[in-house]
């Protein structure tokens, strides 16, 4: 098998991955591969590494705080991740065991075809392969499938359907995503080094450019609110989102809801009435997955302090903050800062 050859000699180290004549950690499996769904492999080697510092055990995240646990993703995004992995660790604490099946895998929150299929594989050998968007990459190439993207899936899987049996179903998993993140790259793949160029589709016809057929993306739309700073000696006003939606069970400073159309004055909320503000300039834009959000930044100084989450100015990083209150909070004018932090 010439993927797993290639394997054998060029494989990624990554600190979830098990070395050559180790088993697999499924702890390590499942927490790598939840945390990248919709994130890059650069970008999850420190909070992974960090996790496994902070909860070594399946047990032990099972057994930490849910408000802990979103302070670690803090800026990892998706943070409805963050909560079905402390539910789904905690079904698995109960039972006692690891799931190894991916119909059963599939039963846990957060955890869809590929994540199950990967974890399956990955973590217990079992003979299917999951398939990311490095895979559909290769294999669209591979025999020149002529779908565009959104229905690549189901033709890829016509090919992988009996693959990876046979044993090292794993190896040859992650043989086939360290090979579409390394050599047959979305731009300039390296055919001349690739194990499978003679048979090749694309590479033999001069076509790897034309694979896999894109889709035009619509593009996102925007959604607009604004974002209240309201600061007390040294102390910001936070509060806790809905546990549900987006950004759900994270903190952050209080927001118009967001909509589609620029707010008209009278849907701000009902302290903005009552109370000075400074209207920042620069509106903050943050990008979610299915929008863009413009936030309009106000700044208000308050003499008393009232109902509410003060936090310190000086511990917000102990807070589950996400990267878009991040950008919000960085707002504040520094005049407005130090005049705040001299009443303190
Ligand atoms: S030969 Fe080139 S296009 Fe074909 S699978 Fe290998 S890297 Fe991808």
């Amino acid at each position: 098998m010439n993927v797993l050859k290639w394997y054998d000699q060029n494989q990624r180290t990554l600190p979830w991955r098990a070395k050559k004549g180790e088993a697999p950690n499924p702890y390590y499996v499942y927490l790598s591969e939840i945390m990248l769904q919709q994130t890059t492999v650069a970008t999850v080697k420190d909070y992974f590494e960090r996790f496994i510092k902070k909860w070594p055990t399946l047990k032990e995240l099972a057994e930490a705080n849910l408000d802990e646990i979103l302070v670690e993703w803090q800026g990892l995004g998706y943070y409805s991740r963050a909560r079905n992995l402390h539910k789904a660790v905690k079904v698995l604490a109960e039972l006692s065991l690891f799931l190894s099946m991916p119909t059963d895998l599939k039963k846990l929150p957060g955890v869809g075809d590929y994540t199950a299929a990967a974890i399956a594989s990955i973590a217990f050998d079992y003979p299917v392969v999951p398939i990311d968007g490095n895979i559909m990459r290769v294999f669209a190439r591979l025999f020149a499938i002529p779908s565009p993207v959104p229905l690549l899936k189901q033709d890829v899987y016509k090919y992988t359907s009996r693959m990876g049996e046979g044993g090292r179903s794993g190896d040859f998993a992650q043989g086939l995503m360290d090979l579409g993140a390394m050599i047959c790259r979305p731009l300039n793949p390296r055919c001349t080094e690739c194990p499978l160029k003679t048979t090749c589709r694309a590479y033999n016809e001069g076509k790897t450019t034309e694979f896999p057929v894109s889709k035009i993306k619509p593009e996102k739309p925007k959604r607009y609110g604004v974002a209240y700073i309201l600061l007390h000696k040294g102390k910001i006003l936070l509060e806790k989102r809905p546990s549900k939606g987006l950004l759900g069970g994270m903190m952050g400073v209080p927001t118009t809801p967001w909509q589609d159309e620029v707010l008209n004055p009278e849907d701000l909320v009902m302290f903005e009435k009552s109370s000075e503000w400074h209207k920042v300039s620069k509106q903050v834009k943050h990008t979610f997955t299915h929008f863009h959000l413009y936030l309009t930044v106000k700044v208000g100084i308050r003499q008393e302090i009232c109902d509410g989450c003060w936090v310190s100015l000086d511990n917000l990083q102990s807070v589950a903050l996400p990267t878009v209150m991040k950008k919000v909070i960085k707002q504040i004018p520094h005049e407005i800062l130090r005049n705040c932090s001299k009443i303190n």
